[in-house]
């Protein structure tokens, strides 16, 4: 089958998967709940009126997945992507509602819609488009998971640990693929590290200051210290230089940063990002405080051990000589290893990137995601090599007003298509 043939049954779906990327955001699959029962009933329907083979796994009755199966002879090749969303924060701040799944401008308007309920509905279309070809040199399955955004207990991880993914080669649909203008592909994502400072005190009426030793004042005067691990050089392997280098390139061209973003940018790709999140302590205005919290999202480029930057992060809390400060953090062996990335030079990411250059005409870059992904679980856990093309726009995921260009969406049905019937 010629490609130019497979690129032409995609742009002929655009009203299609525009339609299924609004029908996909209305409905609310955010978190704290995260429930995708309901997306993944719209989705089964849809593979049902058009006799692609498909199972729903679930683990939590309220998280399902499912999967679409195209059969084949040859190898096999996944498609991982989610359908839970982060919340949509405070709605004056959207245009449209977040889930009313609004087509205009030329855009899908909403949560999810680039992160990543769009890149869905355009496998959606694929798995459609390649279960009529017939002819498909390859297996494949495309997989549509919950719980990516809270690291994939219900979806991804525990899909890899219960050794359900199964498959040569696994094209993950998450993040920014950089349009039809400047394409690239993810090599591999960041990995968290994340802390929380917790800090104790005394408790007293609130009129008395001098009987209390107040919580939140510590956590404050600590926070700073936490915050050096910013300059901590990270222990990645030397070899993952060029792609470090190439995605910091892509984020200056995608991104409109300022001088100083940039080098904050570029510094931690070799340093922990980290910026403190969430706030908690305090009872009553009138009661000093005697415990409060804050929670930190630290990001480290792959390869990075996790256990050297916690400890570092204890070290620089006990450096700062303030009384009743505790670090708390998930358990890390010695030897575990932040995120994912595979090389630049085996001859899927070869094939991957000359699919996509065929369709754009533009040289591929690879880059490293700042986010995780449920690459994580499926390059890690069920050790199948991993690359990411994503169809997200550039700083749109866990944004108000986010959106998806319609342009996007076909680009990423051409993608998701052409790359199962070329692959060898
Ligand atoms: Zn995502």
């Amino acid at each position: 089958m010629d490609l130019e043939k497979i690129f032409k049954l995609a742009e002929e779906a655009e009203k299609e998967v525009t339609e299924l990327c609004s029908g996909l955001v209305k409905f609310n699959s955010a978190h704290p709940d995260g429930h995708t029962d309901e997306a993944v009933a719209y989705i089964k329907k849809y593979l049902d009126e058009h006799d692609i083979e498909n199972e729903v796994h679930a683990s939590d009755p309220k998280k399902p997945n499912i999967v679409a199966r195209i059969k084949g002879g040859g190898k096999k090749v996944l498609w991982v992507g989610h359908l839970d969303v982060v919340p949509e924060g405070k709605p004056e701040n959207w245009t449209y509602p977040p889930y009313s799944g609004t087509v205009a401008d030329g855009c899908v308007w909403g949560r999810g819609s680039s992160d990543m309920k769009g890149a869905c509905a355009a496998a959606m279309v694929s798995a459609r488009i390649l279960n009529e070809i017939k002819e498909v040199p390859n297996t494949v399955e495309f997989w549509f998971t919950s719980d990516e955004e809270i690291g994939g207990g219900a979806g991804a991880r525990w899909l890899a640990e219960s050794g359900r993914f199964k498959g040569d080669v696994c094209i993950i649909g998450d993040g920014n693929g950089g349009g039809p203008e400047s394409p690239s592909i993810d090599l591999g994502c960041k990995g968290g590290a994340g802390v929380k400072l917790i800090a104790r005190g005394q408790t007293a009426h609130g009129s008395q200051p001098y009987l209390g030793d107040n919580a939140i004042k510590k956590l404050i005067a600590g926070i700073p210290w936490v915050e050096k691990i910013n300059d901590f050089p990270l222990d990645f392997p030397d070899g993952l230089k060029p792609a470090i280098e190439d995605s910091i390139e892509f984020f200056k061209n995608a991104q409109d940063l300022t001088p100083a973003q940039e080098e904050l940018m570029a510094h931690n790709y070799y340093t922990p990002s980290v910026t403190c999140n969430i706030i908690n302590g305090g009872v009553k205005t009138n009661v000093i405080p005697d415990y409060a919290e804050a929670q930190f999202d630290i990001r480290l480029t792959p390869g990075s051990h996790q256990l050297r930057v916690v400890e570092r992060i204890k070290e620089l809390v006990k450096e700062s000589g303030i009384k009743g400060l505790e670090v708390e953090h998930r358990e890390f062996k010695p030897e575990d290893t932040a995120g994912f990335s595979e090389t630049p030079d085996s001859s899927f990411a070869k094939q991957f990137k000359e699919v996509i250059h065929e369709l754009t005409g533009k040289p591929v870059n690879t880059k490293i995601l700042t986010g995780g992904t449920d690459g994580i679980s499926t390059s890690r856990r069920a050790g199948i090599p991993s690359l990411g093309y994503g169809t997200s726009l550039t700083g749109q995921a866990h944004q108000p007003n986010e959106h998806i260009t319609i342009e996007n969406l076909v680009l990423g049905t051409k993608i998701y298509t052409a790359f199962p019937l070329t692959y060898k």
